[in-house]
């Protein structure tokens, strides 16, 4: 990460923006060439003696069996789950896999380790917490940044609902697994990063207009860990040892400024709702999945072009929304527009944003990821209401601004 662990917590206790904030349960953060060294060495200062290792076919290939290898020569013993996919032949955190998680761990593991991407994670995590057994993280690819969450995403009954369960205790990632991984997770861990251009705007909007809890401390550590990738964004896409590493600290470091927040505001707004929405799409119609990352890569643009084109011509006319808005955010939205002028300026362009997507390999258009024309339309007027406590400017837009 930019900053160490310890300097993070260090600097959030000294914090003065008055708002608390949380303890951060992880241990160690470790990204190295020995990081599966370190893990075993972590382990045995616990005095863990078996774990179960939650991981698929492809993790298990990629990483879970030299990880396996080398805790059983420190004589740990490591019970393995191999998560089944889905009929589209994708691994899905759903209420099947984690029964299968649950029904496949001996009960006295002492720890739970997730071999795998964000999925992967997430089932690790809510099985783990049901188990009351502490969870630790090793990703195989830098591809989202919810590794170090609290919150598991899960698709119960075919919806998706974000479960308070447990944040890791420990991050083991090895460079060479990380710099194996697929191109498109790599490029899909940076469009998550470029996410950060939006929702720390929508972030920044939502204290303004609604007093939502707000710290410039945990502000800048999310842009600052956005603003190293968009620096090295040549090393990113030549998906070298350097690039690999930034990505993944910047990942990791965006997911320490939300345990601290308490909350995913500074890393998820209308960007993330939109790829939300459209993530429930694809399961109502049975499709295969697309990974995160690549549709925040995607919905970010979207959202940047919709605020200038549609948002600040409605703000910069307020006068004439006046006798349909509330008056208290009728007033907000006046007293602020000069600074919500200048957060939007100060945003990339949707085509600057949209050739850095392109340059690490990522989709840029909605129809690349099988998302047409209609659906994005339809997101933009009904995404907001997945997260109805969320006053983005999106959720600003729909139901505060309506005109006839
Ligand atoms: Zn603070
Ligand atoms: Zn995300």
């Amino acid at each position: 990460m930019n900053q160490t662990l310890d300097g993070i917590v260090s600097l959030a206790k000294q914090c003065q923006c008055g708002h608390r904030h949380y303890d951060i349960p992880i241990e160690q953060i470790v990204v190295s060439h020995e990081a599966f060294k370190r893990l075993a060495a972590y382990l045995q200062y616990k005095r863990y003696k078996k774990v179960a290792v939650v991981a698929d076919a492809r993790t298990f290939a990629a990483a879970g069996q030299s990880l396996c290898d080398e805790l059983e020569n420190e004589s740990i013993r490591c019970k393995v789950c191999f998560v089944q996919p889905d009929e589209n032949g994708d691994v899905i955190a759903d209420e099947r896999a984690i029964v299968q998680v649950l029904l496949e761990t001996p009960d006295d593991v002492d720890a739970f380790i997730a071999v795998g991407a964000g999925t992967i994670h997430d089932i690790t995590r809510f099985g783990s917490y049901k188990m009351k057994v502490p969870f630790i993280s090793v990703p195989t690819a830098p591809s989202v940044d919810g590794f170090t969450s609290m919150g598991a995403p899960l698709i119960i009954r075919g919806v998706k609902k974000t479960i308070q369960a447990q944040a890791p205790i420990a991050v083991f990632a090895d460079i060479e697994v990380l710099r194996n991984a697929p191109k498109a997770m790599i490029a899909a861990g940076f469009g998550d990063m470029l996410a950060k251009y939006t929702s720390l705007a929508d972030w920044q909007f939502a204290h303004w207009m609604m007093e939502e809890p707000y710290c410039p401390f945990v502000h800048q550590l999310t842009e600052q860990s956005l603003q190293t990738c968009v620096d090295h964004l040549d090393d990113i896409a030549d998906g070298g040892e350097q690039g690999i590493r930034v990505v993944m600290d910047a990942l990791l470091q965006s997911g320490i400024a939300m345990l601290l927040m308490g909350q995913s505001y500074p890393a998820s707004g209308a960007e993330h709702h939109l790829s939300h929405y459209w993530e429930i799409e694809f399961l109502r119609q049975n499709k295969r999945q697309v990974l995160h990352g690549a549709k925040v890569g995607v919905s970010t643009p979207i959202i940047v072009e919709h605020y200038q084109r549609v948002f600040w011509p409605l703000l910069s006319e307020l006068e004439k929304c006046r006798t349909s808005m509330d008056e208290t955010i009728w007033e907000r939205l006046k007293a602020h527009t000069a600074s919500i002028r200048e957060l939007l300026e100060s945003l990339p362009s949707p085509e600057r944003l949209r050739s850095m997507v392109e340059r690490v390999g990522g989709a840029v258009a909605p129809q690349q990821l099988g998302i047409d024309r209609w659906l994005v339309e339809r997101s933009l007027k009904e995404a907001h209401r997945l997260r109805p406590n969320r006053f983005t400017m999106l959720y600003c837009l729909n139901e505060c601004m309506l005109i006839e």
